[in-house]
C-alpha cells in the first residue's frame, strides 16, 4: 500500500471545553453547572427547548439567506442546492464533540457526510460509496477523534452488553482493531486508568489506519485512475493521542 494514502492530520486543537466528558458511551460524567442544571430538568421539558432552539436557528438560518437585501426576498441561495457536488466525502465519528464545521467554515454543499459510532467504513459502506462514486468527490477523509467513545468500549471488551444493533456496530469496531472475542466489560470501568486511556489513544489511531486500508481496498481502482484520494485524520480536540505514525 502507498503511504501517501495513509497521512494523519491534527485539526484544531483549540476547541472549546466540552460540557459532558463521554469516555464510556451512556454514562456522562456532569462537569459544568450548566449541564447540572440541564440535568436535573425532565428529558421532555430538555428536549422541547431543545426544538425550541433549533427552530429559532432554522429561522435566523432562512432569514440570513433569503434577506440580502432589506425586505426583499431573495431565494437565490436555496435555488443553487439543486443539485450536489461535494468536494470531498467525510466518513466520521457521530460523536457531538466532532463537527464538519470544524474543517470547513461553509459546509453547505461542500461535504458529502457520512457518519456513525467510531468512523467504520463497514457500518455505513453503501453511503461511503454513495460518497465516492455517486457524487464523484474526488477527496475521502476518514476522521476519528480524541475520547471516541465507541473506540473506548471497543477496547475494554463488550462482555454484559445485550445482543442488537449497537452491540453489533461496536463489534465491528473490535473487528477493526483485531481483537479477539468480546474482551472485558467495559460497563465495568466509568474510570480509566492511564495504561487503559494510552491504550485507547494509540487504537483510535489504529481504528483511523484501519478505515482507511478498508476504503483504500474498496476504492484501488478509482485511486489507480487518479480520480480518488484517501486520507485518514485525527480530531485531536484535547492533544492527548500520541503521534501519528
Ligand atoms: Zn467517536
Amino acid at each position: 500500500m502507498k503511504k501517501e494514502f495513509l497521512i494523519m492530520m491534527t485539526l484544531a486543537l483549540s476547541y472549546s471545553t466540552p460540557i459532558f466528558s463521554t469516555e464510556i458511551p451512556g454514562k456522562p460524567t456532569v462537569v459544568s453547572a450548566e449541564a447540572a442544571n440541564a440535568s436535573s430538568k425532565s428529558a421532555e421539558v430538555r428536549a422541547l427547548e431543545m426544538l425550541k432552539n433549533i427552530v429559532l436557528d432554522n429561522s435566523a438560518f432562512m432569514r440570513i439567506h433569503t434577506t440580502p437585501y432589506g425586505d426583499r426576498k431573495d431565494n437565490s441561495y436555496f435555488e443553487r442546492q439543486t443539485d450536489q457536488h461535494p468536494r470531498s466525502t467525510v466518513l466520521a465519528c457521530s460523536d457531538s464533540r466532532f463537527h464538519e464545521g470544524a474543517i470547513d467554515l461553509t459546509p453547505f454543499g461542500d461535504d458529502f457526510v457520512v457518519r456513525n459510532i467510531g468512523n467504520q467504513f463497514g457500518t455505513s459502506q453503501g453511503s461511503t460509496e454513495y460518497g465516492v462514486g455517486g457524487t464523484e468527490a474526488p477527496l475521502l477523509i476518514i476522521i476519528g477523534h480524541d475520547k471516541c467513545g465507541a473506540v473506548t468500549a471497543a477496547t475494554l471488551g463488550l462482555k454484559g452488553l445485550p445482543e442488537g444493533a449497537l452491540r453489533t456496530e461496536l463489534e465491528l469496531v473490535r473487528k477493526s482493531l483485531e481483537l479477539e472475542g468480546e474482551g472485558g466489560d467495559f460497563q465495568a470501568h466509568p474510570h480509566l486508568t492511564p495504561e487503559q486511556e494510552l491504550e485507547v489513544q494509540k487504537n483510535i489511531i489504529k481504528n483511523i489506519h484501519a478505515q482507511v486500508r478498508l476504503a483504500y481496498e474498496k476504492f484501488a481502482d478509482r485511486i489507480k485512475a487518479k480520480k480518488l484520494m484517501i486520507v485518514g485524520a485525527l480530531y485531536d480536540f484535547l492533544a492527548e493521542c500520541p503521534a501519528p505514525l
